[in-house]
């Protein structure tokens, strides 16, 4: 067995014994070494999955995408080919953002996982808190206060200022120092573009540029060997918290509609754009895709797990350096199917357990807002539930407008104590939207 193969098997074990693992914790009445034991596993699991996989993860981060962007510009060499880079994949990254929205839109409308969740809504005060006494919930996350950063304040335009403050920032290194991807990859593209421009003097760094980006990639591989006990302890952490049972709880319906959403977007829609304008068989590259996808699944970060969805792609994916080091990290910072489709139908779904109907106004001011939050959001475990304020206010405008009531912020609550679950799915989502998209630039690139 080669040693690809080993490590894909020994992901995949960690990702089923991490879910068998968490739900036994979960299990109240399984608690063999007691209460201590019980939280001891939990402290080893953050230990082992959010300090050490996910700490490995991003600290790869951001030099390489400063690498991986500016070894990708330079090998553009064309202006006229770069612009036509930058506009398909802008365009990629919109239409299936969009689609990826209306898909929402339709499934919530018609299975409206909402309707029985009224009295959990009645239980909601306005502070943000669920104050349902069930002991399920007080062991979900679900009392914490909705967390709203400035992300989410000043609405549709204020996204956009913090999109646009993000992408020039003061201080390159203080946005590096911060971890903050959309200042790099700006700055990068700009370095790369000018360095086409300057010519010989600038490719001793080109080459430094290069061969950095090799070194990283190689540091993803030996990161990789990690993989399988992080995968396991970050699942198995999520999961002992929140327990699978909540599939048959009432807000089941509404974990079916988004998981139904996204395994159809993700495996219908997706492909059949990847076959029609990648010409290549789309679940063979989901294959060639699968480490990532584990890692998207458990880390919950389209940015932690970029260094992962690059080695997939560039050497398993047969996807150019040069596509991949342009549409992959920009793509994990705004490229967002998953979370496009999570924030319209977790909207439509407080709305319908509030009582408020929609109109078709409103449902298309959903639509893009819901792609633009979608866009604002970070590639960090629950980004997508924080910009969905946006979408709210942005509804809640229309419907103060002709006198109807606002969907309350708070509601929020309802779905905050199973946001950990589905964001696994929609991060999963998100990557296999960047991969395919790089897929597909790649193609129009080698023309
Ligand atoms: N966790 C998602 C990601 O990193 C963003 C979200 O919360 O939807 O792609």
């Amino acid at each position: 067995m080669n040693a690809k193969w080993l490590l894909t098997i020994l992901i995949f074990a960690g990702l089923v014994l991490g879910i068998i693992a968490g739900q036994l914790l979960y299990d109240p009445g399984f608690s063999p070494g007691g209460v201590h034991a019980h939280a001891a596993a939990l402290a080893l699991f953050d230990f082992i999955g959010f300090t050490v996989f996910m700490g490995l993860l991003k600290m790869l981060i951001i030099p390489l995408i400063a690498t991986s962007v500016i070894a990708g510009v330079t090998s553009v060499g064309d202006f006229s080919k770069l612009g036509a880079l930058g506009a398909r994949t802008l365009v990629y990254y919109f239409a299936t953002m969009f689609m990826a929205v209306v898909l929402g839109l339709v499934l919530v409308t018609t299975f409206r996982p909402g309707d029985p969740m009224a009295a959990q809504a009645a239980q909601v005060d306005n502070s943000g808190a669920a104050t349902s006494n069930d002991a399920d919930a007080a062991n979900a996350p679900s009392s914490a206060p909705v967390p709203v950063d400035e992300r989410a304040q000043g609405g549709l335009i204020g996204i956009l200022k913090n999109l646009v403050s993000q992408m020039i920032p003061e201080n390159v290194v203080a946005a590096a120092a911060a971890g903050q991807p959309l200042g790099i990859i700006c700055f990068s593209i700009f370095f790369g573009v000018v360095a086409t421009l300057v010519g010989a003097p600038a490719e001793p760094v080109v080459h430094f540029m290069n061969s950095a980006f090799e070194v990283l990639m190689r540091m993803v591989h030996v990161v990789m060997w990690i993989a399988p006990l992080g995968v396991f302890a970050l699942l198995a952490k999520t999961i002992a918290v929140i327990g699978l049972q909540v599939f048959s709880e009432a807000i089941g319906r509404y974990m079916f509609v988004v998981l139904g959403g996204l395994a159809i977007h993700g495996l219908i829609v997706i492909p059949l754009v990847l076959w029609y304008f990648g010409k290549c068989n789309p679940f063979r590259f989901l294959h060639q895709m699968r480490q990532a996808m584990m890692t998207a699944l458990a880390t919950d970060s389209s940015s932690a797990t970029l260094p992962v969805t690059i080695e997939c792609a560039t050497e398993q994916g047969g996807v150019n350096k040069r596509s991949a080091g342009f549409v992959l990290p920009l793509g994990s910072t705004i490229n967002m199917d998953g979370t496009a489709l999570y924030e319209a139908v977790a909207v439509v779904f407080i709305a319908q357990a509030f009582h408020i109907d929609l109109s078709f106004t409103e449902l298309i001011i959903v639509a893009v807002t819901a792609t633009l939050a979608a866009m604002g959001a970070a590639g960090i475990p629950s980004a997508g539930l924080v910009t969905m304020i946006i979408v709210i206010k942005a509804v809640n405008g229309s419907l103060t407008g002709h006198g109807a009531p606002e969907i309350p912020e708070a509601g929020i609550a309802l779905i905050i104590g199973v946001d950990r679950l589905l964001d696994m799915f929609r991060t999963a989502v998100n990557v296999w939207g960047d991969a395919a998209g790089a897929k597909i630039i790649d193609r129009y690139d080698a023309k």
